[in-house]
């Protein structure tokens, strides 16, 4: 077990009080205690003083495909390895990493690789399991994923996914019938299931809700949009109670004024702020391959060469929360449930994971008023430190 974690002097933001100036101490790779005001004297803590920093839970990356030049779609426990050190940087704790559209052989690979890692003690972010995006989706909003692998849900391939018990996220296209098995499947194996890549009516959505549908990929990105006689799956989404979205707050892939209305309409309680970030996230501009396609990164933006179509984001997650804020208005207090307590309720593991709660896993991120990230720790674990200028 790592050495105890004595935080001094931070603000903490938990569930039912944010300390404005508070310590707290992690144990046994738990979070043991907090407290405002001054911190007990622990003989073998390691004491960090964290004057004018707020500590909160480690930000929950449920849709997140790869950096740093790692693509999950590797399907090897290097490149996973490589991406969780990658995204510890920015203060993710724990995080599903994320599958393109593929064959079945690589489809495979990719889950068979995450499952090897799943819940274990890795360098970076812990990986909670799997999130299947596609190949189940509507080749109508294929997006970035190459439509030639895009199918339906056979009943062998489907089975074989889920038998790997690594699945806890599945998107999918509801709208057709030849899919509707593996949602129900999929939900009575406790994985939650969300619209992606789809051109569902309002209707359909309100179907796939009846069968446990309860989640939305990437909110208005891939997906029907919101007409006044025909809502569409952005309609559904926003106005259905229990579906939780997702959002990509790069401020490229959803104008303010649209997260706005998410904020609105959602609330803290069902927004999951995503990366979606690829393989090229922290890497030079330039031009690229993968999902099958050349493409090509300007300033940051990845858009594929043919078609000009956006492609996965280079976001990080505390750069997802600052825009969240500065687009909203909203102060920490209000809104850092959409990375931390939301995504771990997606992904099952509210019970452990997602808040600063005595005996949840010590998964924190230390940061500034502008959400730069100073330390991550996961479960009691110091796995980033940012270098002293
Ligand atoms: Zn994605």
């Amino acid at each position: 077990m790592p050495q105890p974690l004595l935080f001094r002097n931070a603000r903490i933001v938990t569930p039912t009080f944010t300390y404005e100036n508070g310590w707290l101490l992690v144990r046994d790779g738990k979070i043991s205690a907090f407290a405002p005001y001054s911190a007990p004297a622990i003989d073998d803590a390691d004491v960090i003083v964290a004057d004018d920093l707020t500590l909160l839970p480690g930000f929950i990356d449920i849709h997140a495909h790869g950096g740093n030049g790692f693509d999950v779609m590797d399907g090897d426990e290097a490149s996973l390895i490589g991406i969780a050190q990658y995204y510890s940087r920015f203060g993710v704790t724990s995080f599903l990493p994320t599958t393109w559209t593929d064959t079945p052989d690589n489809t495979l690979n990719a889950l068979q690789a995450i499952a090897g890692l799943q819940n274990k003690q890795i360098p970076g972010a812990t990986i909670l399991g799997a999130h299947l995006e596609g190949p189940f989706l509507n080749t109508d909003r294929c997006g970035a994923q190459h439509s030639d692998y895009i199918r339906r849900a056979g009943k062998r391939e489907g089975n074989a996914y889920l038998d790997l018990d690594v699945i806890r996220l599945l998107a999918i296209a509801p709208e057709f019938s030849q899919n509707q098995w593996l949602i129900t499947e999929a939900v009575k194996r406790g994985i939650t299931v969300s619209v992606a890549h789809s051109s569902a009516s309002y209707g359909e959505i309100r179907f796939a809700t009846t069968l446990g549908l309860s989640h939305a990929t990437h909110t208005y990105n891939a997906m029907t949009p919101l007409h006044h006689r025909e809502p569409g799956v952005v309609g559904a989404v926003l106005s259905i109670d229990n579906i939780t979205c997702e959002l990509i707050s790069d401020l490229v892939h959803v104008h303010p004024a649209a997260i706005d209305i998410v904020w609105r309409t959602k609330g803290k309680d069902n927004i999951v702020l995503i990366t979606d970030s690829t393989k090229l996230a922290g890497m030079p501009d330039g031009e690229y391959h993968f999902s099958h396609q050349d493409v090509e990164m300007i300033d940051g933006t990845i858009r594929i060469r043919e078609s000009g179509t956006l492609a996965g984001t280079t976001l990080t997650m505390n750069q997802a929360l600052h825009n969240f804020m500065a687009v909203t208005g909203e102060p920490l207090d209000n809104v850092w449930q959409t990375t931390s307590w939301n995504p771990a309720r997606v992904a099952n593991v509210i019970d452990r994971k997602g808040s600063i709660t005595i005996g949840k896993d010590a998964d924190l991120v230390l940061v500034d008023d502008n959400m730069s990230v100073f330390m991550t720790v996961v479960e009691g674990r110091v796995v980033y430190q940012r270098p002293v200028d």
